[in-house]
Protein backbone atom coordinates (compact mmCIF):
# COMPACT_ATOMS: atom_id res chain seq x y z
CA UNK A 1 0.00 0.00 0.00
CA UNK A 2 2.72 2.15 0.79
CA UNK A 3 4.80 1.28 -2.46
CA UNK A 4 1.42 2.38 -4.31
CA UNK A 5 1.24 5.70 -2.62
CA UNK A 6 4.63 6.23 -3.37
CA UNK A 7 4.08 5.53 -7.07
CA UNK A 8 0.37 7.25 -7.50
CA UNK A 9 2.43 9.99 -6.57
CA UNK A 10 5.03 10.16 -8.53
CA UNK A 11 2.68 9.32 -11.47
CA UNK A 12 1.47 12.50 -10.52
CA UNK A 13 4.26 14.47 -10.35
CA UNK A 14 5.43 13.10 -13.69
CA UNK A 15 2.12 13.94 -15.21
CA UNK A 16 2.49 17.56 -13.63
CA UNK A 17 5.93 17.59 -15.16
CA UNK A 18 4.56 16.81 -18.69
CA UNK A 19 1.24 19.20 -18.21
CA UNK A 20 3.66 21.87 -18.31
CA UNK A 21 5.63 20.97 -20.83
CA UNK A 22 9.20 20.67 -19.83
CA UNK A 23 11.63 19.17 -22.72
CA UNK A 24 12.73 16.95 -20.08
CA UNK A 25 9.94 14.87 -19.87
CA UNK A 26 10.73 11.64 -21.61
CA UNK A 27 14.35 12.55 -21.79
CA UNK A 28 16.63 9.35 -20.15
CA UNK A 29 19.06 11.85 -18.92
CA UNK A 30 16.53 13.97 -16.81
CA UNK A 31 14.11 11.33 -15.54
CA UNK A 32 16.06 10.46 -12.38
CA UNK A 33 15.78 14.42 -11.63
CA UNK A 34 11.96 14.34 -12.97
CA UNK A 35 11.53 11.73 -10.14
CA UNK A 36 12.47 13.40 -7.30
CA UNK A 37 10.08 12.90 -4.64
CA UNK A 38 10.34 15.95 -2.72
CA UNK A 39 7.70 18.36 -3.67
CA UNK A 40 10.17 21.50 -3.16
CA UNK A 41 12.52 20.41 -5.87
CA UNK A 42 9.99 20.83 -8.61
CA UNK A 43 10.36 24.83 -9.23
CA UNK A 44 14.45 24.27 -9.30
CA UNK A 45 13.64 21.48 -11.67
CA UNK A 46 11.16 23.41 -13.75
CA UNK A 47 13.74 26.47 -14.34
CA UNK A 48 16.58 24.58 -15.94
CA UNK A 49 15.12 23.91 -19.54
CA UNK A 50 13.98 27.49 -19.55
CA UNK A 51 18.07 28.28 -19.13
CA UNK A 52 19.26 25.94 -21.68
CA UNK A 53 16.57 27.60 -23.92
CA UNK A 54 18.33 31.56 -23.35
CA UNK A 55 17.07 33.58 -26.48
CA UNK A 56 20.04 35.10 -28.07
CA UNK A 57 21.27 38.51 -27.52
CA UNK A 58 20.28 39.38 -30.56
CA UNK A 59 17.13 38.59 -30.80
CA UNK A 60 16.55 39.46 -27.03
CA UNK A 61 17.13 42.64 -28.56
CA UNK A 62 14.32 42.80 -31.03
CA UNK A 63 12.02 41.66 -28.45
CA UNK A 64 13.35 43.99 -26.00
CA UNK A 65 12.30 46.97 -29.26
CA UNK A 66 9.03 45.33 -29.29
CA UNK A 67 9.56 45.81 -33.43
CA UNK A 68 10.72 43.83 -35.88
CA UNK A 69 12.21 46.36 -39.18
CA UNK A 70 12.26 44.15 -42.29
CA UNK A 71 13.68 45.78 -45.60
CA UNK A 72 11.03 44.67 -48.52
CA UNK A 73 10.49 45.82 -52.10
CA UNK A 74 7.20 47.40 -52.81
CA UNK A 75 6.35 46.83 -56.41
CA UNK A 76 6.85 43.23 -56.87
CA UNK A 77 3.47 41.64 -57.17
CA UNK A 78 3.17 38.45 -55.13
CA UNK A 79 6.20 39.42 -52.94
CA UNK A 80 6.62 42.74 -51.67
CA UNK A 81 3.89 45.15 -52.94
CA UNK A 82 2.77 48.28 -51.56
CA UNK A 83 -0.52 49.92 -52.80
CA UNK A 84 0.29 53.52 -53.04
CA UNK A 85 -3.18 54.73 -51.41
CA UNK A 86 -3.75 52.79 -48.58
CA UNK A 87 0.24 52.06 -47.79
CA UNK A 88 -0.66 48.51 -46.81
CA UNK A 89 2.06 46.22 -48.25
CA UNK A 90 1.35 42.53 -49.72
CA UNK A 91 2.80 39.60 -50.95
CA UNK A 92 4.64 36.50 -49.68
CA UNK A 93 7.97 38.02 -48.28
CA UNK A 94 5.38 40.37 -46.38
CA UNK A 95 3.38 37.29 -44.84
CA UNK A 96 6.68 35.58 -44.34
CA UNK A 97 7.88 38.53 -42.09
CA UNK A 98 4.66 38.81 -40.37
CA UNK A 99 4.93 35.40 -39.41
CA UNK A 100 8.39 36.20 -38.09
CA UNK A 101 7.02 38.73 -36.09
CA UNK A 102 4.31 36.81 -34.66
CA UNK A 103 7.06 34.12 -33.57
CA UNK A 104 8.83 36.85 -31.63
CA UNK A 105 5.68 38.14 -30.25
CA UNK A 106 6.71 42.01 -31.47
CA UNK A 107 4.73 44.53 -34.57
CA UNK A 108 6.50 44.52 -37.72
CA UNK A 109 8.04 47.56 -39.37
CA UNK A 110 8.30 47.71 -43.03
CA UNK A 111 11.07 49.47 -45.25
CA UNK A 112 11.18 49.86 -48.99
CA UNK A 113 14.59 48.90 -50.17
CA UNK A 114 16.00 48.31 -53.53
CA UNK A 115 18.53 46.06 -55.43
CA UNK A 116 21.02 48.90 -54.62
CA UNK A 117 19.70 49.76 -50.73
CA UNK A 118 19.12 46.87 -49.02
CA UNK A 119 22.62 45.71 -48.29
CA UNK A 120 23.56 48.92 -46.65
CA UNK A 121 20.55 49.44 -44.49
CA UNK A 122 21.43 46.00 -43.54
CA UNK A 123 24.69 47.14 -42.73
CA UNK A 124 23.96 49.91 -40.56
CA UNK A 125 21.25 48.73 -38.33
CA UNK A 126 18.47 50.75 -40.07
CA UNK A 127 16.82 46.80 -40.74
CA UNK A 128 17.37 43.35 -38.96
CA UNK A 129 16.59 41.58 -41.88
CA UNK A 130 15.87 41.69 -45.86
CA UNK A 131 12.99 40.02 -46.82
CA UNK A 132 12.91 41.43 -50.75
CA UNK A 133 13.64 38.74 -53.82
CA UNK A 134 17.32 38.90 -52.40
CA UNK A 135 19.16 36.21 -54.48
CA UNK A 136 21.59 34.04 -52.37
CA UNK A 137 25.30 33.70 -53.60
CA UNK A 138 28.63 32.72 -52.73
CA UNK A 139 29.75 35.98 -53.02
CA UNK A 140 27.24 37.92 -51.08
CA UNK A 141 27.51 35.36 -48.24
CA UNK A 142 30.63 36.27 -47.51
CA UNK A 143 29.42 39.72 -46.36
CA UNK A 144 25.94 38.64 -45.03
CA UNK A 145 24.07 35.45 -43.68
CA UNK A 146 20.90 33.96 -45.65
CA UNK A 147 18.13 31.69 -45.13
CA UNK A 148 17.51 28.51 -47.11
CA UNK A 149 15.76 30.03 -49.91
CA UNK A 150 11.87 29.77 -49.55
CA UNK A 151 11.63 30.40 -53.14
CA UNK A 152 13.42 29.80 -56.41
CA UNK A 153 13.03 32.79 -59.63
CA UNK A 154 14.99 32.67 -63.20
CA UNK A 155 16.07 36.08 -64.69
CA UNK A 156 14.58 36.75 -68.04
CA UNK A 157 14.90 39.90 -70.72
CA UNK A 158 11.86 42.03 -71.18
CA UNK A 159 11.64 43.77 -74.65
CA UNK A 160 9.18 46.01 -76.50
CA UNK A 161 7.16 44.10 -79.33
CA UNK A 162 8.47 46.66 -81.89
CA UNK A 163 11.86 45.80 -81.44
CA UNK A 164 11.67 42.34 -83.31
CA UNK A 165 13.78 41.14 -80.60
CA UNK A 166 12.50 37.95 -79.27
CA UNK A 167 15.51 36.02 -77.63
CA UNK A 168 19.16 35.87 -76.89
CA UNK A 169 20.37 35.71 -79.80
CA UNK A 170 18.50 39.14 -81.22
CA UNK A 171 20.03 40.23 -78.31
CA UNK A 172 23.98 40.52 -79.64
CA UNK A 173 25.01 44.22 -79.66
CA UNK A 174 22.43 45.57 -77.49
CA UNK A 175 22.25 47.93 -74.45
CA UNK A 176 20.97 46.29 -72.29
CA UNK A 177 18.70 48.15 -68.76
CA UNK A 178 19.34 46.09 -65.14
CA UNK A 179 19.59 47.63 -61.62
CA UNK A 180 22.86 48.52 -59.92
CA UNK A 181 23.77 45.88 -56.83
CA UNK A 182 21.98 42.84 -58.94
CA UNK A 183 22.81 39.55 -60.79
CA UNK A 184 21.11 40.61 -63.75
CA UNK A 185 23.81 41.37 -66.10
CA UNK A 186 26.34 38.62 -65.14
CA UNK A 187 23.57 36.31 -65.55
CA UNK A 188 22.58 37.64 -68.82
CA UNK A 189 26.43 37.90 -70.11
CA UNK A 190 26.50 33.78 -68.77
CA UNK A 191 23.87 32.86 -70.63
CA UNK A 192 24.58 34.67 -73.93
CA UNK A 193 28.40 33.03 -73.24
CA UNK A 194 26.51 29.62 -72.77
CA UNK A 195 24.07 29.85 -75.61
CA UNK A 196 27.15 30.70 -78.10
CA UNK A 197 25.65 34.12 -78.93
CA UNK A 198 29.16 35.99 -77.58
CA UNK A 199 32.54 34.85 -77.06
CA UNK A 200 33.20 34.43 -73.58
CA UNK A 201 37.11 34.22 -73.18
CA UNK A 202 37.35 37.44 -71.75
CA UNK A 203 34.95 36.83 -69.17
CA UNK A 204 35.48 35.94 -65.10
CA UNK A 205 32.60 35.89 -62.89
CA UNK A 206 34.44 37.16 -60.05
CA UNK A 207 35.06 39.95 -61.56
CA UNK A 208 32.68 40.73 -64.14
CA UNK A 209 31.85 44.67 -64.28
CA UNK A 210 28.36 45.36 -65.92
CA UNK A 211 29.91 48.88 -66.68
CA UNK A 212 32.71 47.79 -68.55
CA UNK A 213 31.45 44.62 -70.27
CA UNK A 214 31.38 45.67 -73.89
CA UNK A 215 32.05 42.23 -75.59
CA UNK A 216 28.73 41.28 -77.56
CA UNK A 217 26.46 43.03 -74.96
CA UNK A 218 26.42 46.80 -73.07
CA UNK A 219 24.50 47.48 -69.72
CA UNK A 220 23.59 50.74 -68.36
CA UNK A 221 22.78 50.82 -64.92
CA UNK A 222 19.89 52.61 -63.31
CA UNK A 223 19.09 52.73 -59.16
CA UNK A 224 15.50 51.49 -59.60
CA UNK A 225 12.84 49.36 -62.21
CA UNK A 226 10.51 52.28 -63.10
CA UNK A 227 13.90 53.94 -64.58
CA UNK A 228 14.87 51.48 -66.32
CA UNK A 229 11.02 50.68 -67.40
CA UNK A 230 10.98 54.40 -68.35
CA UNK A 231 14.13 54.01 -70.93
CA UNK A 232 12.91 50.78 -72.70
CA UNK A 233 9.44 52.89 -73.69
CA UNK A 234 11.83 56.20 -74.58
CA UNK A 235 14.01 53.59 -76.53
CA UNK A 236 17.06 54.47 -74.78
CA UNK A 237 17.80 51.18 -73.98
CA UNK A 238 16.99 48.16 -76.03
CA UNK A 239 16.05 45.76 -73.57
CA UNK A 240 15.50 45.36 -69.60
CA UNK A 241 16.68 42.19 -67.90
CA UNK A 242 16.30 41.14 -64.15
CA UNK A 243 14.01 38.03 -62.27
CA UNK A 244 10.81 37.31 -64.15
CA UNK A 245 8.98 38.25 -60.65
CA UNK A 246 10.10 41.57 -60.71
CA UNK A 247 9.32 41.95 -64.64
CA UNK A 248 5.85 41.58 -64.19
CA UNK A 249 4.74 44.70 -63.37
CA UNK A 250 6.49 46.38 -66.34
CA UNK A 251 5.19 43.82 -68.64
CA UNK A 252 2.65 46.45 -69.89
CA UNK A 253 0.77 46.11 -73.55
CA UNK A 254 3.29 46.17 -76.55
CA UNK A 255 5.93 44.17 -74.58
CA UNK A 256 7.41 40.63 -74.21
CA UNK A 257 9.56 38.01 -72.63
CA UNK A 258 12.25 37.03 -74.80
CA UNK A 259 11.92 33.16 -75.06
CA UNK A 260 14.64 32.26 -72.65
CA UNK A 261 14.36 31.94 -69.16
CA UNK A 262 17.64 30.99 -67.15
CA UNK A 263 19.91 31.70 -64.00
CA UNK A 264 17.88 30.21 -61.00
CA UNK A 265 17.21 32.96 -58.36
CA UNK A 266 17.03 31.72 -54.79
CA UNK A 267 15.85 34.00 -52.84
CA UNK A 268 16.52 33.56 -49.27
CA UNK A 269 16.28 35.91 -45.69
CA UNK A 270 19.38 38.19 -45.38
CA UNK A 271 20.78 39.06 -41.99
CA UNK A 272 23.92 40.77 -40.50
CA UNK A 273 27.18 38.06 -40.75
CA UNK A 274 27.16 35.69 -37.70
CA UNK A 275 24.41 37.54 -35.75
CA UNK A 276 22.23 35.16 -33.35
CA UNK A 277 19.26 36.56 -35.39
CA UNK A 278 20.86 34.41 -38.81
CA UNK A 279 20.14 31.41 -36.53
CA UNK A 280 17.21 32.11 -35.88
CA UNK A 281 15.52 33.19 -39.19
CA UNK A 282 17.23 30.01 -40.18
CA UNK A 283 15.18 27.17 -37.69
CA UNK A 284 12.31 29.93 -38.63
CA UNK A 285 12.17 28.92 -41.90
CA UNK A 286 13.18 25.51 -42.21
CA UNK A 287 10.28 24.75 -40.03
CA UNK A 288 7.97 27.35 -42.45
CA UNK A 289 9.46 25.21 -45.19
CA UNK A 290 8.43 21.47 -43.44
CA UNK A 291 5.15 22.52 -41.77
CA UNK A 292 3.21 23.62 -45.82
CA UNK A 293 3.61 27.44 -44.69
CA UNK A 294 5.57 28.84 -47.47
CA UNK A 295 3.92 25.98 -50.36
CA UNK A 296 0.40 27.99 -48.72
CA UNK A 297 2.23 31.57 -49.65
CA UNK A 298 3.06 30.44 -53.08
CA UNK A 299 -0.20 29.23 -54.04
CA UNK A 300 -1.89 32.08 -52.35
CA UNK A 301 -0.25 34.17 -54.29
CA UNK A 302 -0.57 31.81 -57.29
CA UNK A 303 3.43 32.12 -57.57
CA UNK A 304 3.59 28.48 -58.25
N1 LIG B 1 17.09 39.03 -57.27
C1 LIG B 1 18.15 39.68 -57.98
C2 LIG B 1 19.27 40.03 -57.07
O1 LIG B 1 19.20 39.79 -55.89
C3 LIG B 1 17.61 40.87 -58.75
C4 LIG B 1 17.72 42.18 -58.05
C5 LIG B 1 16.58 42.50 -57.11
O2 LIG B 1 16.25 41.68 -56.29
O3 LIG B 1 16.05 43.62 -57.23
O4 LIG B 1 20.26 40.53 -57.52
Amino acid sequence: MKTKTYRQILAAMLALVCLFGLAACGSKAEAPAAAAPAASEAPAAAEAPAAAEAVDPDVQAIIDRGVLRVGVKNAVIGFGFQDTITGEYSGMEIDIANALAAQLGVDVEFTTVTAATRTELLDSGDIDCVLATFTITEERKQSWDFTTPYYTDHVTVLVEDASGIKSLADLKDKLVGVSSGSTSARALTSAMIEAGVIDGAAFDKDTFDPATWKEGIAFQQFDDYPGISTALAAGQVDAFSVDKSILAVYKTEGRSYIEEQFAPQEYGIATKKDSGFSTYCEAFIQAKLADGTIAGFIADYNLG
